[in-house]
């Protein structure tokens, strides 16, 4: 029995341009046979099950081999096998609508597996690295004969007797002279294990040397060895397969670290598991960060049915969780189809929504559960609340019992605690609550005591997401501003009826004014008298919150990358405290050189505190210094 024909496509040579297309991802041939050899195996189980079958199935078991001197890659399953029959309806008959949709359709594929899956070219993938495939199956049907099928990436082939005495399939891959690194154990193994590593069957993988010649048998024929070192390279049982109340913690931190061999203890995971209205189950890790924005994206690994498919779950999971670790299997997620395509997929937008709020459900639980455990690792998911809480409405919603504010004391508070908390002392004379926040705590000291000394709380809000936050708390609190430490003086930060009246005439304010005015050559910096406490420094340098938010948004790149924050130029306000000593006496003495060198002294002492004053103006601020000591 031979027979010859055409594989059913319209277009000639289409193989040359798969391959040519999918050469850069062509490592995924190995992922397609494989999984192809898996379902073989599961096919024949079910149909045992179903009374279908009345054999022995047998342990499913797939074996990956190579020899490197045939330079044969080979797929082997104890699965139903085929028929020739089969062959001819599975395998010779592309599994897609015609040629000429696929031709139109791959100009816009992004990738191979775009294509692959699109138009159920699995097995094809073969020829990415091979220049003749090979398959040698026996079907589980009564009285089969086993069928041999071969083709060499042209559209004809071959079908003839087989040789396979035994159930299942074997696939031959002749791999072809660009495909040698395919040859070669660590690769394939390095393939497998991204790939293969978690799939329900095992999958043994081995090299098969069997070419290597081992002298003479008694009749003088010339002997091969038969190397082989086989391991099973799986796990066919990984945790996100089971029910959680039949794992411990350890099971949880031992895959972890398998996972994530070099990666410190994560700080708590979410097993999820769905089945209505989409099945999805897995395990995210919460990782345990560095506070700044160098952390590791695309740790999360999709699968589907336990066939690792990619680790960009970019919109899958939502923006603000790329950052958790572990994996997520879902067989609903549409694998093989564009970017675009999958951000209206509704399956996985409510695949974004369900993890959403299971991440959110257990951080309440937690903060619920044990509020100082919880505060402990604020310093870690901190950062994750506040990105979700300023980036997805839904999340904030619930983010806002959990969310924790820290003052410079290393106290914390959620909300409506702190609210509670400074409501007394920090509302202004219109009625408005203001929260003072700090970004830098050292340089800011000044003005931190100056604050803590009218009675107000200060903020700390020096993690990289908080310019976000700060001014989100402030679209989301009623009637509440944030101002930070340094926008104003302390007696001013919060506006109240109480100002402390003024020892100066407008005659003498307007002569301060032009002293100070004269003395400050720096440009950007404006002088202005208030009267604030006599115990408040003479002279403090301020910059205007608005302004300097306006100044952090195009430090950004906000303004839309037009430039047009980007001409805010640094604003300062000198403020002068006109009821300070300091300023009686400069009107007092006549001498002008005297007024001037007080006035820059002044000055100079402010601009230091905040670590304003470098370089040469240091210099002769510290030449100025030791004159007037
Ligand atoms: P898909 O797997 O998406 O259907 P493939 O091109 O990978 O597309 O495979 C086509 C068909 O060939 C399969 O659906 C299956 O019926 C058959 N097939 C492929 N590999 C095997 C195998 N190892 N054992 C039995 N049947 C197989």
């Amino acid at each position: 029995m031979q027979e010859k024909g055409t594989i059913s496509i319209h277009t000639e040579n289409i193989f040359p341009i798969i391959k040519k297309f999918l050469y850069s991802d062509n490592e995924i041939f190995l992922r397609e046979l494989v999984s192809n050899a898996v379902d073989a195996t599961q096919k024949i189980k079910r149909l045992a099950s179903l009374g279908q079958y009345n054999g022995e199935v047998g342990e499913p078991l797939v074996e990956v081999s190579f020899d490197e001197t045939a330079k044969t890659i080979t797929i082997s399953d104890n699965g139903l096998g085929m028929t020739a029959d089969e062959i001819k309806k599975y395998i010779n008959q592309i599994a897609f609508s015609g040629a000429t949709e696929f031709m139109e359709k791959f100009k816009e594929a992004n990738d191979a597996n775009e294509i692959i899956g699109r138009f159920g070219l699995g097995f094809y993938s073969a020829f990415m690295v091979a220049d003749q495939v090979e398959i040698q199956t026996l079907s589980y049907q009564d009285g089969a004969e086993p069928a041999r099928w071969i083709c060499d990436g042209s559209t004809e082939f071959e079908i003839s007797e087989g040789s396979r005495t035994t159930r299942g399939t074997d696939i031959i891959l002749h791999v072809n002279a660009e495909s040698e690194e395919f040859l070669d154990k660590s690769r394939l193994q390095q393939i497998l294990d991204k790939y293969a590593k978690f799939l329900p069957v095992p999958i043994k993988f081995g090299e098969r040397t069997d070419s290597v010649p081992d002298g003479e048998d008694e009749e003088g024929k010339p002997k091969y060895m038969d190397v082989q070192s086989d391991n099973i390279i799986n796990e066919t049982n990984p945790i996100w397969t089971k029910a959680p109340s039949e794992l411990k913690d350890e099971d949880y931190l031992s895959f972890y670290k398998e996972l994530y061999p070099f990666s410190e203890d994560p700080l708590f995971w979410i097993h999820l598991n769905v089945d209505y209205p989409f099945n999805l189950t897995g395990v995210l890790y919460f990782p345990k960060v560095k506070n700044d924005f160098d952390f590791q994206r695309n740790k999360i690994k999709l699968f589907s049915r336990q066939v690792f498919i990619t680790d960009e779950v970019k919109d899958i999971v939502p923006e603000f969780l790329m950052l958790l670790h572990g994996v997520i299997d879902s067989p609903d997620i549409p694998l093989n189809v564009s970017r675009s395509f999958l951000q209206a997929d509704s399956n996985v937008k409510k695949i974004n929504t369900y993890i959403t709020r299971k991440v959110a459900d257990k951080l309440n639980d937690l903060f619920k559960a044990d509020r100082k455990a919880y505060e402990e690792k604020w310093n870690d998911i901190g950062l994750f609340v506040k990105y979700g809480y300023v980036s997805d409405e839904k999340f904030s919603e619930k983010a806002k019992d959990f969310v924790l504010l820290t003052n410079t004391a290393k106290e914390t508070f959620t909300l409506n605690e702190y609210k509670e908390k400074v409501e007394p002392v920090q509302t202004d004379k219109d009625g408005q609550l203001v929260y003072i926040y700090t970004n830098d705590p050292d340089k800011q000291d000044t003005f931190i005591q100056s604050a803590g000394k009218k009675g107000y709380d200060v903020l700390l809000m020096n993690s990289p997401i908080d310019n976000h936050f700060v001014s989100h708390l402030e679209q989301k609190l009623e009637k509440t501003s944030l101002k930070r430490v340094d926008a104003d003086v302390a007696d001013k930060l919060i506006k109240k009826d109480d100002a402390p009246a003024t020892v100066l005439t407008d005659e003498q304010v307007t002569q301060v004014k032009a002293v100070f005015e004269k003395a400050i050559t720096k440009p950007n910096y404006k002088v202005e008298l208030e009267s604030l406490n006599p115990e408040e420094l003479p002279v403090t340098v301020t910059m205007d919150e608005f302004m300097r938010r306006m100044k952090d948004m195009a430090a950004m790149g906000g303004g839309g990358g037009m430039g047009f924050y980007g001409n805010f130029p640094d604003s300062y306000k000198v403020v002068v405290n006109g009821n300070h000593k300091l300023i009686t006496r400069i009107l007092e003495t006549g001498d002008e050189a005297t007024q001037s060198q007080l006035a820059k002294q002044a000055f100079d002492l402010a601009l230091l505190s905040q670590g304003l004053l470098t370089g040469a103006e240091l210099t002769e601020f510290v030449n100025r210094s030791v004159n007037l000591i």
